[in-house]
């Protein structure tokens, strides 16, 4: 159409101002969105979008190397989902309420809408329980692919996250999604083995699964009672209500402090994700640790 690019650039962390001052790029601040038909999907076929993505001619993915509550890591493809409307994300939350079906929608989007490219800053990282209440780690890296894919399949090795516990590699993996494998990416720059982060520390809700016989039996059994819960610090919550607006369920009420209606709760760790204060921990009922010796 032209042959000058339109480029635009989305960031799970930037904040306003940052993008004006240091760059000289405008702060995009258009909001709108338009609903985008993807039958090809395969498990979502329709799509909110914001607008400024669907103009542009391409757009850049800046990410951070984050550990994530509820699917173990953030990275190139999980950032994506910053093209989705603010107000509609917690509709996306309510209805993909198991790691599969998150990382099923985040991998339909990607095709939908995929980078030109996509930088992730893991200058600083955080391990623990990100995205919001980890430990920042010095990490000393740029990594950048033009599929996020990819960079994930690296960032998740250098984590020490084995594949078959990421769930966007093993439900790429389902959908025979290349790369399959780590062996598939070429790492330019630094060999893989010495970008390994010793002793990274993966978020709480994080488990090495007990895989004896009698584990998987316990599992089955106790279903109700294996869980992970988000659980409010009163000492810490300041009843700001951050959380109640981030929670798809309507689970949270705000009295003095806050408090969760386990009844209504799915546990997608939105309202974990949020809280500023650190006042949301994640809770290993007693039979979680029992089974997974966490
Ligand atoms: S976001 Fe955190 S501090 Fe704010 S109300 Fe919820 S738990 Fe309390
Ligand atoms: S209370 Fe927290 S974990 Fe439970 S549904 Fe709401 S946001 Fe998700």
């Amino acid at each position: 159409m032209k042959d000058q690019y339109h480029f635009t650039a989305i960031s799970g962390s930037l904040r306003k101002g940052l993008f004006n001052t240091t760059a000289g790029i405008e702060l995009n601040y258009d909001t709108s969105f338009e609903t985008v038909s993807f039958p090809e999907g395969k498990l979502v076929k329709r799509f909110e979008i914001i607008t400024p993505i669907l103009r542009c001619d391409s757009y850049f993915n800046l990410c951070k190397l984050k550990t994530h509550s509820l699917m173990i890591m953030t990275g190139g493809v999980k950032n994506i989902f910053g093209v989705i409307p603010g107000r509609s994300k917690p509709g996306y939350h309510s209805t993909m309420t198991t790691q599969e079906l998150f990382a099923g929608m985040l991998l339909d989007l990607a095709a939908l809408v995929p980078p030109k490219l996509t930088i992730m800053d893991a200058v600083v990282g955080m391990e623990g329980d990100g995205p919001f209440n980890g430990t920042p780690r010095h990490i000393g890296l740029l990594i950048a692919s033009t599929d996020p894919l990819s960079l994930d399949m690296v960032v998740s090795e250098m984590m020490g996250i084995p594949k078959e516990k990421n769930p966007l590699l093993v439900e790429a993996k389902k959908r025979n999604i290349h790369p399959s494998a780590i062996e598939e990416v070429e790492v330019i720059g630094v060999p893989l083995k010495q970008l390994f982060i010793p002793g990274f520390k993966l978020p709480g809700s994080f488990i090495k699964e007990n895989k004896s016989i009698w584990g998987g039996l316990l599992k089955l059994l106790i279903k109700k009672s294996y869980t992970v819960d988000p659980r409010i610090i009163k000492s810490k919550c300041t009843a700001c209500g951050t959380c109640k607006k981030a929670c798809p369920r309507d689970a949270i009420l705000i009295n003095k402090v806050a408090t969760i209606d386990k009844k209504k709760c799915i546990r997608c760790y939105c309202c974990h994700e949020m809280c500023q204060y650190d006042a949301i921990e994640l809770h290993k009922s007693f039979l979680y640790k029992l089974v997974n010796k966490g």
